[in-house]
């Protein structure tokens, strides 16, 4: 009896390490403000068919509960809540729109404050809801919060990377690296991420002129992203890189396409091609990493009721997600799915998006029309919205949202996946941790 309970203790133990050493390279992808309904215009938009984007073939897909401490209806206790009262499934729905429309469903969405980017990064990098505009913040005790990243300076096992299509110090990539009791102080929190934080890669937009600087003086190694094209000269093996995102702008849809489904106003500045020179770079260091990877165009298009520029930044990510995949499967590198994990998910819904008709394949819901600009004397391009769409806000929304998982350790999420197929995005948290902290 004492050998067989050895041989069993031997092989849990043996398993547990194995388990432990496979899970070398982590990417979570957020796009900011996708809502389910973002997912399903491009998914029509390229194919005419729902479903049928990059990580719709991934095995595990559920949806997400991204409500903060704000959306909570009463008073919120942490150790004691009930997540009805922060995401209302039973009026809201166990599925979000397009599956599923009720009249007070609709209310709801209207009526029920839903978080921003800030309290959201901070659920998924410390597992704690938070109040709206605090980074890794707790209002109540007024005292900032261990997220990830902190967690894995301490243990140097991984690497981080943050690369994000918005401001390196925009909510987000904010919520996994700096703690503030208010997104808006930009300043202090670009300076606490290049100079207390240090992740390995830092990149984005910047527009703070002597943060340039300041990360040089932080040793970090300044690039901009049209130098990724060039051969690279340059030993980046052993430097921590400050890549700047200049003259990125997301591709935009073509009507009716042929061929070419989007045409990009920059072709060497596709972000998939920033995001797979950054991973050769990191692969190159031979350390294992944690890379949030953010397209932050989702939101803003959605913000401002803009369908074509969402399809473009929504294409980016699912062009981005497909490019990493694609490498991953390829075996020409360190990674494999046994392990390297992905994850891809939206921080919240923006905009409640709602469909009139049924749109095709290459189907734009606008009329262009071209009208002279007689001050400049140029033709101006005058975009009507028809009446085949409408958005039905311009801020973000409580509606669920899409999450989905492939590789090494998406099994772990199983065990947080409730009964009526939704997770919270805390969860997140929980699965990174262990996959990240609690496994090494
Ligand atoms: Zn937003």
């Amino acid at each position: 009896m004492k050998k067989i309970f050895l041989i069993l203790s031997l092989t849990v133990l043996f398993s547990i390490n194995i388990y432990a050493e496979k899970i070398k390279y982590v990417f979570l992808f957020i796009g900011d403000g996708m809502s389910m309904s973002s997912e399903f215009a491009l998914s029509k938009f390229l194919y005419g068919k729902d479903k049928l984007l990059f990580w719709n073939n991934f095995p595990v897909q559920t949806y997400m509960e991204t409500w903060s401490m704000d959306s909570y209806e009463g008073e919120y206790d942490k150790n004691n809540f009930d997540s009805e009262k922060g995401y209302n499934a039973k009026v809201a729905g166990i599925v979000p729109y397009p599956y599923y429309k009720t009249e007070e469903s609709e209310q709801y969405f209207r009526d029920s404050i839903p978080t921003d980017s800030a309290a959201a990064a901070t659920a998924f990098s410390t597992g704690q809801k938070v109040y709206n505009w605090g980074l890794c913040y707790d209002a109540d005790k007024d005292e900032f919060i261990s997220n990830i990243t902190d967690k894995l300076n301490k243990k140097k096992e991984y690497n981080v990377a943050l690369i994000t299509t918005d401001k390196f110090y925009s909510a987000t990539p904010a919520g996994f690296s700096s703690h503030n009791d208010s997104r808006d102080n930009g300043k202090e929190i670009a300076a606490e991420i290049l100079s207390k934080t240090k992740p390995e890669i830092v990149a984005g937009k910047n527009s703070f002129a002597e943060m340039t600087t300041f990360a040089s003086l932080n040793n970090y190694y300044l690039l901009d992203s049209s130098e990724i094209n060039k051969p690279q000269v340059f030993d980046l093996v052993n430097k921590k890189i400050f890549l700047e995102l200049k003259n990125y702008y997301e591709p935009m849809p073509q009507e009716d396409f042929t061929l070419e489904e989007f045409k990009y106003r920059n072709e060497n500045n596709k972000f998939s091609n920033i995001v797979l020179y950054l991973t050769k770079i990191l692969l190159q260091k031979k350390k294992p990493f944690f890379a949030l990877i953010e397209v932050a165009g989702i939101d803003k298009a959605n913000h401002s009721n803009l369908y074509g520029k969402m399809l473009g930044a929504m294409y980016e990510l699912n062009e981005t997600v497909k490019r990493v995949y694609d490498l991953i499967d390829s075996k020409s590198t360190d990674m494999t799915f046994d392990n390297t994990l992905i994850i891809v998910t939206a921080d919240h819904s923006t905009g409640m998006l709602r469909f009139r008709k049924d749109m095709k394949k290459g189907e734009l819901p606008f009329i262009y029309t071209k009208k002279k600009d007689e001050i400049k004397n140029k033709n101006k391009i005058i975009i009507r919205s028809n009446d085949k769409i409408k958005y039905q806000s311009k801020n973000h929304t409580n509606e669920l949202v899409g999450c989905y998982s492939v590789g090494a350790g998406s099994d772990l999420f199983k065990k947080y996946i409730n009964e009526k197929n939704i997770i919270d995005n805390t969860d997140i948290n929980k699965i990174l941790n262990e996959i990240l902290i609690d496994n090494n």
